[in-house]
């Protein structure tokens, strides 16, 4: 059975030690591990999934958070570690971003975009294996 390692939200401003809505330490201690669960997933044939926040600018969240994880700018960036891997990863097919514009529509709209994404990861995948054995 092939396994999906989905990661949320590693980026700067919930990480970092002056990220915008950071968690500091907690968050900072389980990078390596996470690291780690992308190496193992996608060696042994899994699939990853970088779930992160993003917002434009003028994003209505902003209302009742501070300004974070806006599109285009460091706070938005994955964690240095993480995003190394997904670069060292993002041409085989095994990792995708997937953002997210806040935490009610990862919980109920964008779970299901993560779910429809690893149904079409896996479609592309039967649709590989089935070119390859008609070769
Ligand atoms: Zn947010």
């Amino acid at each position: 059975m092939r396994r999906a390692f989905i990661v949320v939200d590693m980026i700067y401003d919930f990480v970092a030690d002056d990220g915008a809505l950071t968690c500091g330490e907690p968050g900072q201690a389980i990078v390596d591990d996470i690291v780690q669960g992308i190496h193992e997933t996608i060696q042994n044939g899994g699939y990853v999934y970088l779930c992160g926040d993003t917002h434009e600018p003028d994003d209505p969240e902003f209302q009742v958070w501070p300004v974070h994880a806006v599109k285009g700018t460091k706070g938005a960036e994955w964690v240095a570690p993480t995003q190394q891997t997904y670069e060292q990863y993002k041409d085989t097919g095994r990792i995708h971003i997937v953002n997210k514009t806040n935490m009610m529509r990862f919980s109920i709209r964008h779970s299901n975009n993560c779910w429809k994404r690893i149904k079409f990861v896996k479609w592309k995948s039967q649709e590989f294996a089935h070119r390859s054995s008609s070769i």
